[in-house]
């Protein structure tokens, strides 16, 4: 049986899906995994958020707040907006998603760079969308290159930054002279998903452009940096125009009680957050050193993720750590098939990460 599907929904490609690691591990007959391929927190979620989360759990026969109240108060004084231009979703994954069905008719325009964020293609394609793709320059989001693709039909343009799979950022003047140049009936989506990592004198405030023209929506996640990938929950900033069809077409209880009260207990944990960036620049630091000592080309990063050039075809030795018990991202996907993502662990973890690529680069090793 063919049900009658539009073509654009029949030709997506499911999310590679991952196994749970007590599967991998009773496959390949070991134990003591360690994951090294998604950009999690390896420091694990903020105690203060477990307490809270604990703290929640006999109320959990009632539906969550819709509101988001209490989350969205916390965030609008952290960055000085109100609460209504403030978004909250069930990852920001969602928001994207949310974004893309607001803006995006059949046949509009979204333009994205090549690498980048798989979900933004995706997003666009589920809504009939055509996606304009712009490859990155010397790994860097090429600005110029997207603003010259601009037309009448460009609704959205996606914009990570830093961006994931490089790891690259663009500055404060870069993005205020690329929309200079654009016109104003689109929406720029800023994903700062790392925004946290970016070492301070590259950093930058981006959340007065919400009112830039055209306006732009800022991505963030409780993913990344503040250890909750499990409970899916991130936010975005916007107008006032564009939240309120945000809240217009978003489920009334998209994100759920535990996300909203550990989201907010992670805000507070000020500790936690340090403790994740120095656990990452340090991971990062003798990952690069250690990866280089064994003859392969790291990249800077400022995220919790860097590449690595194998100079050699990635997948096979993304499989030799496999067996060895680690994971890490083979960049196939994302058309660089010498490379592979790793995003640092544990000092544990990343010890055993270089040991396990050390025997697979070299087989006759012990
Ligand atoms: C990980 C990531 C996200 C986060 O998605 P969530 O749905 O919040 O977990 C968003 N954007 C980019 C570029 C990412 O790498």
């Amino acid at each position: 049986m063919t049900l009658p599907v539009p073509a654009h929904i029949r030709s997506l490609v499911p999310y590679p899906p991952g196994k749970p690691m007590e599967e991998l591990e009773r496959e390949l007959g070991i134990t003591g995994v360690v994951k090294l391929a998604s950009n999690e927190n390896a420091l694990g979620p903020s105690p203060k958020a477990l307490a809270a989360i604990a703290a929640a759990l006999p109320g959990l026969h009632r539906y969550p707040d819709g509101s988001g109240f209490y989350l969205k108060k916390a965030l609008a004084e952290r960055l000085g907006v109100e609460a209504t231009e403030i978004v909250l979703g069930n990852g920001s994954n969602e928001l994207i998603e949310l974004l893309a069905e607001i803006f995006l008719a059949p046949g509009d325009e979204a333009i994205l760079s090549h690498p980048t964020f798989l979900v933004y293609q995706k997003m666009i394609q589920a809504r009939g969308g055509c996606a304009k793709v712009v490859p990155l320059q010397d790994f860097g989001h090429d600005l110029a290159a997207i603003a010259g693709q601009v037309t009448a039909r460009t609704r959205m343009i996606f914009l990570d930054n830093p961006n994931n799979p490089a790891g690259t950022v663009f500055g404060q003047a870069a993005f205020r002279d690329f929309l200079a140049q654009l016109p104003a009936h689109l929406l720029v989506v800023l994903d700062e998903a790392y925004v946290d990592f970016v070492s301070p004198e590259l950093a930058w405030d981006s959340v007065a452009y919400r009112l830039a023209q055209p306006p732009v929506a800022i991505l963030r996640t409780f993913s990344k940096a503040y250890g909750l990938a499990g409970l899916r929950i991130g936010y975005g900033v916007m107008a006032p125009e564009v939240s309120d069809l945000a809240n217009r077409i978003r489920q009334p209880f998209n994100v759920n009680t535990l996300a909203q009260i550990g989201a907010l207990a992670a805000l507070a944990d000020r500790e936690h957050l340090a403790a994740t960036l120095a656990m990452t620049r340090e991971g990062i630091a003798r990952l690069a050193a250690g990866v280089a000592a064994l003859g392969c080309r790291p990249y800077p990063s400022q995220t919790n993720f860097f590449l690595v050039d194998l100079g050699r075809p990635a997948k096979p030795v993304y499989e030799a750590m496999l067996h060895r018990g680690v994971i890490v991202r083979p960049m196939a996907a994302y058309d660089l098939p010498s490379f592979l993502r790793i995003t640092p662990g544990t000092p544990a973890e990343n010890e055993r990460c270089l040991a396990a690529l050390a025997a697979a680069l070299d087989p006759a090793r012990p």
